[in-house]
């Protein structure tokens, strides 16, 4: 394994599988995900995706932690590509990160209507295909859209789980998917939504 988990501050909580089920395949998808409370920027994980806008040079919340974090090759990087439309992803190095690369994708600003959820599941598929070409097992996500463009967490932790997981029905590359929190109050809801979808 090659992310860090002995990070101070973190907390982690891996899902068994379910022994009793027989739900082999279902199990071991279950197990390949994982739930922190912490700073997306300091896991040491083949690639962290970043929440980025549209241009990808930089901006608040977790986009400016990971470009403070990565410093200024990465805004050179980003420029050079010349912009990600909403729902698409694109990769970069992860230059002073402890993470490879960074994936960066773009969430769609809450509007309530029904491309919401489309354009956010978009980012999720298109990170972990993304992953895919570019041989990445482990893989963190923070709550895209969630911050400055007002997604609501409990909808679109449930985006981001389901799509993750029918990703990893198809794709067994990937070893890991880690949902990296900055709150407790998502971390919980995160929690709560597994919790959820697995009974
Ligand atoms: P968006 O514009 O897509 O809403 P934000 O960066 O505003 O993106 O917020 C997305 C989520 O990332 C929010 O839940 C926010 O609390 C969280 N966040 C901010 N900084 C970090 C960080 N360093 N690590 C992990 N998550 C973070």
């Amino acid at each position: 394994m090659t992310y860090n988990l002995n990070v101070q501050g973190y907390c982690n909580l891996l899902f068994p599988a379910f022994p009793d089920s027989g739900e082999v395949m279902k199990s071991e998808i279950w197990k390949k995900l994982e739930v922190l409370q912490g700073d997306i920027t300091r896991l040491k994980v083949d690639a962290i995706v970043n929440a980025a806008n549209t241009s990808l040079l930089g901006g608040g919340g977790v986009d400016g932690a990971i470009h403070r974090a990565a410093g200024p090759e990465l805004l050179a990087e980003c420029k050079r590509i010349g912009g990600c439309p909403t729902g698409e992803a694109k990769i970069t190095k992860g230059y002073h990160l402890p993470a490879k690369y960074i994936i960066h994708t773009v969430g769609p600003v809450y509007s309530g209507k029904p491309s919401d959820s489309r354009l956010l599941k978009n980012c999720y598929q298109n990170s972990l295909a993304l992953a895919g070409e570019n041989n990445i097992a482990t893989i963190a996500f923070p709550a895209i859209s969630c911050g400055v463009y007002g997604y609501p967490i409990e909808e679109a932790s449930e985006i981001a789980v389901n799509t993750s997981c029918s990703f990893l029905d198809s794709n067994p590359f990937i070893e890991k998917i880690l949902f990296a929190l900055f709150s407790r109050h998502n971390y919980d809801i995160y929690v709560d939504t597994i919790g959820k979808l697995m009974a």
